[in-house]
């Protein structure tokens, strides 16, 4: 029998579905700049780059300079926005034709002297606001209107935005609402001093399900493009793009009262069936998926993860459960949503899917 390691798959079929979902509640002439930093959320920037290219898609944002650059040597040539520029990584970004965010006066200053030394004029940039989030972000009160008017040469200035801190809370909330009502500001001021080629936005993907109307001229959309929305009716409306499967390499009888895994951690109450799976921390899988918090599906089953979660191994309870060596288990996916499960383990669909590592293998299915 031929057994291989664990692999992520990534359903461009599903990518494609749920751009289609999030269009469905936008306007025509919204433009969706689809965020694909960390790699695409851990599936394969690249490949899902490529592919919502064919779907019509001009515009992309990812968090660094060099995520830029990777798409940039595989031969993307769409604008692609830097989230959060480092200055150290100037000559590359601009080399690279990146669109940085500036999001701090020192930020700008050091853009503006870049630029105007090498009297490069009209380079694209977005300005980032902050409103309430208090991560990044420039306030109106210390921001120099004047680097939006055409005397400052350097900006062609695409974009003005801000970022929500709980978008997907329920409505009515007061702190989006605040949030809102100091970007409407900040937009009605700029607008009097220039007209952003893109336009304004604030919503990401739970706020494309929450807020539609305040999607202005584009929404940043990341989560939503892979099948999550912070929330379960909203997830029920999308289709997981990945799905992370791993084989079962060893099936072991142990008796009442014998411990499983390091320090001791889980303990038998009867005789068990364990099914140990090539895949565990260094993979992605942390912690705090171990002890009895997740349980993954084999054939239908819903099996717990028991013991702590090791390197390179996680040891399942298969005592009610049929399975063989080889049986691949599907640890989150359709039938086992990335989002519940990382609930279930006091974290979120994010973290989860960021911090699969490279070591497994990726599979596409167009
Ligand atoms: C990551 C990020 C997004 C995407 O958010 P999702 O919740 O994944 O849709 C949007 N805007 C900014 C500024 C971000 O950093």
């Amino acid at each position: 029998m031929e057994i291989s390691g664990p692999y992520l798959t990534i359903n461009l079929k599903n990518l494609e579905h749920n751009l289609n979902l999030l269009r469905s509640k936008l306007k025509k002439t919204t433009e969706v700049i689809p965020v694909i930093k960390a790699d695409g959320y851990g599936s394969n920037a690249i490949v899902i780059t490529k592919k919502l290219i064919s779907l019509g898609i001009k515009r992309f944002a990812v968090a660094s300079t060099k995520e830029g650059v990777e798409l940039r040597n595989a031969g993307i040539k769409n604008p692609i926005m830097i989230f959060y520029p480092y200055i150290k990584n100037f000559k590359l970004l601009f080399e690279n034709k990146l669109e940085p965010v500036l999001y701090s006066n020192t930020l700008i200053n050091a853009a503006i002297k870049y630029l105007s030394d090498l009297k490069i004029t009209n380079y694209p940039v977005h300005i980032k606001f902050n409103t309430g989030l208090n991560r990044i972000g420039l306030s109106i009160n210390e921001f120099d209107l004047s680097n939006l008017t055409p005397k400052s040469k350097c900006f062609k200035i695409l974009s003005i935005y801000s970022h929500l801190s709980a978008s997907e809370n329920p409505r009515p909330c007061k702190y989006t609402s605040s949030q809102i009502s100091e970007f409407e500001k900040i937009k009605k001021i700029t607008s009097e001093i220039v007209k952003p080629e893109i336009g304004f936005h604030i919503l990401n993907t739970s706020g494309i399900f929450n807020y539609p109307e305040k999607q202005y001229d584009a929404i940043r959309s990341g989560i939503g493009l892979y099948g999550y929305a912070n929330c379960k009716s909203w997830d029920s409306e999308l289709k997981p793009v990945l799905t992370l499967k791993a084989p079962i390499i060893q099936i072991l009888k142990i008796k009442k009262g014998e411990s499983v895994g390091y320090n001791n951690a889980w303990a038998s109450k009867r005789n068990t069936a364990i099914a140990i799976l090539p895949l565990g921390h260094a993979d992605g899988i942390t912690r705090s998926f171990g002890n009895k918090k997740i349980k993954v599906d084999i054939n239908g089953f819903k099996c717990p993860i028991i013991g702590n979660i090791c390197m390179d191994i996680i040891m399942i309870d298969v005592t009610n459960s049929k399975c063989k060596e080889g049986d691949f288990v599907t640890i989150f996916g359709e039938s086992n949503s990335a989002s519940f499960i990382s609930e279930q383990a006091g974290t979120v669909s994010y973290e989860l899917l960021t911090g699969l590592s490279q070591r497994i293998l990726r599979k596409i299915i167009e």
